[in-house]
């Protein structure tokens, strides 16, 4: 075929309401029954192949400890290896495909769950990580959606940059996708980040090893189908879930390892980091390093601040998917003025959200993870209420009689470097200190030093110079910055995202310069007149 290829101009995915009487609430209610009921035993896929190791777990629904979903099979460091051989050769004539076909498939997967697919995907991330409608209809259909439309957009625009060429001579650029296998690391929270993480390297042309986080392996399970159901050829990405050391040792000390796309936190990204460091001379090429983790993502309020903007901002910023947003809300600064004001309303308001299984739509929060969050959190929050120096406010109630509930939290801080201020807690817990109104300066400064992330951040304020000052003195405080907004919910295409320091190499998940990672581009110059004499002009007898 010949031609310059333009993909659809993309835009992003309209977010359904599911509000009473639609068809489309109808329809998630029908798949969530379904997907409730019909309990797969996921394979590990390697090539197409499902391959069922017998080393079972169950997937149980983190609100409904009655409620199993299905169980999935653990890969070890023998599918590990067998996914990685077969990935490299899988690769091999998929990285030969024309660009446009292979976005072509993702095109068709984002058509696919953007119609058909819709359902079951929000089902699945709805009961499998507890989610309310809305929240995994912003990630789990609009976002993957955006993710494979806006990819084969950047893709394009990054073949399009061309060298110049002098007069006889003709230059180019062969963006060749990474030599070896990229080795993909998701996270529980978002089913978007899974099908980034795996799908963007392999529209570029890479072979991926794929390895979900054990709380998302059923909505995970239908990505990989989806892809596979839009003609992913097999291998291309394989699906393995499994014990994270022994895949990850597999991956990370094989010679062919290219590039490592992880999200998730800041600890295991870092081992990650070393484990690689410590074997650099084994690999072929200097791999890529892509990781965005955790956060301790702020809401600095100036005393010109508009007070319901502010409360409504910590309260979605905060609460939505139970503050299990890497971006979520967890620590505000107030000023003293506006803090009489919001008070009492932020308890009320925070006080009265509803929470309990996802599948009753009326509740706003769900339940946190598993186990192991539940007893983190809980743990922060009776600390807090034995503090001397903070005080629970709101929420501060947690029960795991029937799943992982605990109620929304405010901690008001005095002590503004206590835990609760500087540690990502990763559940639904905002810690908020009160300052005079005369020390905003000294705010600024704390805001900056408090945390070693810098995810997001937010500042509000009416007062122009105010908010000029937090942009300027917090440039390095947050790689996603709001005016006025919460700082959660970034759209592919509008706020590409990603932090600094310890919250990420910020490569900017959603936009071109993630994708550049999975490239590594071949020069190429043609000499349309070649010299054919050594001698140089300036060479001549004078
Ligand atoms: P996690 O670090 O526990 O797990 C992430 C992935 O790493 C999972 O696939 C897990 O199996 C794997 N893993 C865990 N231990 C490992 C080990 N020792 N060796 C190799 N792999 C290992 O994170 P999580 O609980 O799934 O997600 C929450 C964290 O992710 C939070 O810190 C959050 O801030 C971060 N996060 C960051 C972003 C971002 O864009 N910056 C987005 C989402 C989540």
């Amino acid at each position: 075929m010949s031609g310059t290829i333009r993909v659809p101009a993309p835009e992003n995915e309209p977010v359904y309401s599911y509000a009473p009487g639609t068809s489309a609430r109808a329809a998630l209610k029908a798949a969530l029954k379904q997907v409730g009921n019909e309990r797969p035993d996921i394979p590990v896929i390697i090539g197409g192949e499902e391959i069922r190791t017998g080393e079972t777990h169950p997937i149980r629904a983190p609100h409904d400890h009655g409620l199993c979903l299905g169980s999935w099979h653990a890969a070890g460091a023998e599918e590990a290896r067998r996914a990685i051989a077969n990935t490299l050769e899988a690769r091999r004539e998929w990285a030969s495909w024309a660009w446009e076909d292979r976005v072509a498939v993702f095109l068709r997967a984002a058509e696919m769950l953007r119609t058909t697919w819709r359902p079951r995907i929000n089902a699945s991330t709805m009961l499998g990580q507890s989610k309310n409608a809305f929240q995994s209809e912003i990630d789990a259909a609009c976002e993957v959606i955006d993710f494979f439309r806006y990819g084969a957009f950047f893709a394009e625009q990054i073949f399009d940059q061309q060298p110049h060429s002098e007069t006889g001579i003709w230059n180019r650029l062969d963006y060749r996708p990474l030599e070896g296998f990229v080795y993909a690391v998701s996270p529980f929270n978002f089913t978007a980040i899974g099908a980034n993480l795996a799908g963007l390297p392999a529209m570029v042309g890479c072979g991926v090893l794929w390895k979900p986080s054990k709380h998302a392996v059923l909505s995970g399970y239908y990505i990989y189908r989806l892809l596979e159901e839009a003609g992913l050829p097999p291998g291309v990405i394989n699906f393995v879930p499994g014990d994270p050391v022994e895949i990850t040792a597999a991956a990370l000390e094989h010679r062919d390892f290219a590039g490592l796309h992880f999200t998730g936190s800041t600890g295991v990204f870092q081992s990650l980091w070393t484990t690689v460091g410590k074997n650099i001379a084994r690999y072929r090429s200097y791999p890529r390093l892509v990781g965005e983790t955790g956060g301790k993502d702020f809401i600095l309020a100036h005393p010109s601040a508009d007070a319901d903007a502010l409360r409504t901002a910590i309260v979605r910023g905060s609460f939505e998917y139970q503050g299990q947003k890497c971006s979520a809300a967890s620590r505000a600064y107030v000023p003293r003025s506006l803090w009489k004001q919001i008070r009492d309303p932020l308890i009320e308001e925070t006080d009265g959200l509803a929470m309990g299984d996802p599948a009753d739509f009326r509740n706003f929060v769900n339940a946190v993870i598993d186990r192991g969050a539940f007893d983190t959190i809980s743990g922060y929050i009776d600390r807090a209420a034995a503090s001397t120096d903070a005080r629970v406010i709101a929420g501060g109630r947690y029960s795991d009689a029937d799943g992982y509930f605990i109620r929304p939290t405010i901690i008001e801080a005095e002590n503004p470097t206590h835990e609760a201020m500087c540690d990502e807690i990763f559940g639904p817990v905002m810690s908020i200190h009160v300052y005079p109104d005369g020390e905003w300066s000294q705010t600024l400064d704390l805001v900056d030093r408090t945390s070693p992330y810098a995810l997001t951040g937010a500042v509000f304020a009416r007062e122009r110079p105010a908010v000029r000052e937090a942009l300027e003195r917090l440039r390095y405080a947050a790689g996603n910055f709001y005016v006025n907004d919460k700082p959660t919910g970034a759209v592919v295409g509008q706020q590409p995202f990603g932090g600094g320091r310890a919250s990420g190499t910020n490569d900017k998940a959603g936009s071109a310069f993630n994708i550049s990672r999975w490239l590594s581009p071949r020069s190429i110059k043609e000499n349309l007149a070649p010299p054919t004499s050594v001698d140089y002009p300036f060479m001549g007898a004078e």
